[in-house]
Order: C-alpha cells, then structure tokens, then sequence
C-alpha cells in the first residue's frame, strides 16, 4: 500500500507487525480499562531493537532513517496497537544524538538502545500558556554547577513510566532576548533524582490511555551537565524535535486509518441486513473509498516530508503537512468505520471506539489542527502572522 518501499523496509515493517501479533486487541482493552501502561509491549518493542532505531550503531542503536522509524510506529498502530506508548523515546532522541554532548550521548544512548533507561517523557505544554510554546512559565536558574526550575508543566504523558524527561525551560526572560525563540533551554532530568526533591507529579485522567500528568517543579535542582545544546538554544534543538515528532505521528494516523478500513471494510463484508452485505450499499462504501483515498494522499506527504528530513533539508511545512492531512485521514476512516459498525461500533469489545478515541487526539496534540494551519498560511502562504 505504501510507496515504493525498499526490502529491507518491508522487512522492518514485518518484524514489528510480528511483534504486535503477541498484543492483541484483549491486550490493549484491558490496559484502556485500568488505563494501565503496556509495559510488556515496551519491553518487547526494546528487546526487538525497535525502540533504539534511531540512535547511531556506535552507541548500539540501528541508526535508521525517520522513514524506517514512522514505518515501526505506523505498524503498531496498524496492528490495533497504539504507538503512543513509547514514540516519545524516538523523536526525543534525534534532539540528544543532534544536539547533546558528547559526553551525554556516551552516558545516555548505549542504555536507552538497551533498555536500561527510558527517555519517554517530554515536558512541553504548560498549563497557562498553552500552544503559546515561547511564552512558558517554567523558569530554570543557573546557580553553581545546578539549574534551579520553578513552573509546572500538564498533559505530560508517560513521566510516571520514565527514568527520564526533557524539559523545556524558560532561562532567560522573554523581555530580555531579542527573539521570543531565544532564551529557551532544553534540560535533562532524571526523575529518580527528581521526585521528591523538587519534583512531583500528579496523574491526569484523559480520554484515552496515554499516564498525562501534571508536574509540579519547585525548587528542582538539575545538574549544569545535563543542559542539552546551549543555554538559550533549545527551542531551535526542540525544532528539530518537533519535526520528528510530526512525521512519527503521521505515520501514526496512517496505521490507525489502515486499521480503521480493513476493520471497517470486514464488517461491512460480513454484516448482512435486508437479505445482503451492507457494503453492497454504496452509502457504507463510499465514505470508505473516500477515507482511503485520503490516507493514502496523507501517506505520500508523510514518504516527501520523511525523505527531506533523512537527507537534511528543511521540512517544516512538509512535516506539519503530513500531521495535518494524516490525522484528518485518519479521524475521517474511524467516522466511516464506526458508522459501518452501526451500534457494534460502540461495543468496546470491537476495538473500534478505543481506536476512535485513540485517533481524535491527533486533531489536538502534540500540535492543533488550527495551530498548523496558521503555520501554513504564514509560512507557505506569505499572510500575516495571525498567533
Ligand atoms: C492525551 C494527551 C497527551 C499529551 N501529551 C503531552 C506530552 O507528553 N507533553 C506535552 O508537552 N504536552 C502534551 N500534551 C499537550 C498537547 O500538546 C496540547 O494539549 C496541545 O498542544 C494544545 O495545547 P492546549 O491544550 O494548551 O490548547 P490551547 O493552546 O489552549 O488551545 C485551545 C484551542 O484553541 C485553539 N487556538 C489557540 N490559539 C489559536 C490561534 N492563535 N488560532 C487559532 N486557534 C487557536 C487551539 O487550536 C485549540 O484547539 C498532551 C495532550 C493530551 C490531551
């Protein structure tokens, strides 16, 4: 279904789909229940090498591309699975393997490809500020050999399932830099160390499965060795970051919009009402042929803006594209697969609303619909700057 896609591509594709056939829907419906994290999914995910894709072979990792990475991301959710488990680990580690030391990397990225660590949180959304990213509140001092932060962050997903988190902080004060980019740090923290001493979090039930909390930082003393990049430097580094993040999300959105037609498309197959398959009737079948065509369009916008990224051009608008017209894909299959499912489609045992649930947010987070659109219409477009 995807573009030209290399052997060895295809291979990744398969292995990891082989992986997720040990985690199967009763899996992820039981954790969505308790609203549990898949820890013997990540533990698989790690043990496989899948999770260290991106880290360089010198460090233990397999030193793939962002193509290969949104591949392993798109399977699991293709699967049933939801990849939100653990992508915060792959497109937080182009930001330490781009931007880190090279100290940190010897410290850092042989245990993360191994396991022994995880770096599965990223502290970014405040909850005044909001999308309004270079306005944050959290402010980090140096003083000595130690940053001092005070701020608090929200919706931070996973940091109770972490032994790491990358926080952005605020080290110079916006009315003292030139650009409101500037001034903005990127910190290390080891939660171990953290929590209790200065750090607490504080669980935040959502819709769907993803262990949000809130983080309270008072006083949180993070040694001056695990600033990543320079000091004022970060929002450039988090970019960089955000990039990644886009095109592992797309890839995301086109897995669960494949999931949401092959289940969709089955159903519709078998259901047989007035004395026929209901997909007989073209008002099932073409709200499904239209999904299709837009996951598959969504899908050649993630392949341009993965290649562009892989080979070090600018990819800004092609990764924000991608997010936006994969997660506009994506919502619209799980609108016609649940509308085909009739009443069954709110059954949880059919998987589709978790999955349903699952998709919306990618409307919202990591970045809004509305916020990439006035990306666009600046950037690409030449309007005014209207945020
Ligand atoms: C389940 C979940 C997991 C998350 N995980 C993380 C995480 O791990 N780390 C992290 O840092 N954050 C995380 N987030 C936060 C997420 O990135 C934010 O919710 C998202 O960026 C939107 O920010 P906000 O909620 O503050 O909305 P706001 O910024 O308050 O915006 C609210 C609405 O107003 C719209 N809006 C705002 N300004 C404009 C404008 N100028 N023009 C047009 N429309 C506008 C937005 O598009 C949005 O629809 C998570 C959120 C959720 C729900």
């Amino acid at each position: 279904m995807t573009p030209s896609l290399t052997p060895e591509q295809r291979s990744i594709r398969r292995a990891v789909l082989e992986v997720c056939a040990d985690f199967p829907g009763e899996y992820w419906r039981e954790l969505d229940e308790r609203q549990a994290y898949p820890s013997e999914f990540v533990r698989a995910l790690t043990k496989g090498g899948w999770l260290a894709a991106l880290i360089p072979e010198r460090y233990g990792g397999a030193e793939m591309g962002i193509l290969e990475a949104s591949l392993i991301m798109e399977a699991i959710n293709a699967s049933g699975g939801n990849a939100a488990a653990c992508h915060a680990q792959m497109y937080t580690m182009d930001v330490i393997t781009r931007h880190g030391s090279q100290d940190q990397r010897r410290r850092y990225l042989p245990a993360l490809a191994s396991g022994q660590l995880r770096l599965q949180a990223f502290g970014v959304t405040e909850p005044t500020t909001g999308s309004d990213t270079t306005q944050l509140q959290t402010r980090a001092r140096l003083q000595g050999d130690r940053y001092v932060v005070h701020g608090q962050k929200v919706f931070t997903s996973r940091v109770e399932h972490s032994d790491l988190m990358l926080l952005l902080v605020r080290t110079t004060p916006a009315d003292e830099v030139a650009k409101k980019t500037d001034g903005i740090s990127l910190l290390l923290v080891d939660l171990h160390e953290a929590r209790g001493h200065g750090l607490e979090v504080r669980p935040l039930r959502t819709m769907l499965n993803h262990h949000t909390c809130e983080v309270f930082l008072d006083g949180l003393e993070v040694p001056a060795e695990n600033l990543i990049g320079r000091e004022g430097a970060g929002f450039r580094a988090l970019l960089d970051g955000l990039n990644a993040e886009r095109i592992l999300i797309a890839a995301e959105c086109i897995g669960d919009g494949d999931w949401f037609l092959k289940t969709g498309c089955r159903y519709a197959r078998e259901r047989v009402v007035f004395g026929r398959p209901i997909g007989q009737n073209q008002g099932i079948q073409l709200p499904l042929a239209l999904a299709h065509a837009h996951v598959r369009a969504a899908d050649l916008m993630r392949f341009h803006a993965a290649t562009l990224y892989d080979s070090g051009r600018p990819c800004g608008a092609q990764a924000n594209m991608a997010k936006l017209l994969a997660a506009d894909a994506s919502w619209e299959a799980a609108n016609a697969c649940l509308q085909t499912h009739g009443g069954f489609g709110f059954a949880t045992d059919y998987d589709v609303e978790r999955k349903f649930r699952e998709t919306r947010l990618y409307q919202v987070a990591p970045v809004s619909t509305n916020l990439i659109l006035t990306y666009l219409a600046e950037r690409e477009l030449g309007l005014p700057r209207s945020y």
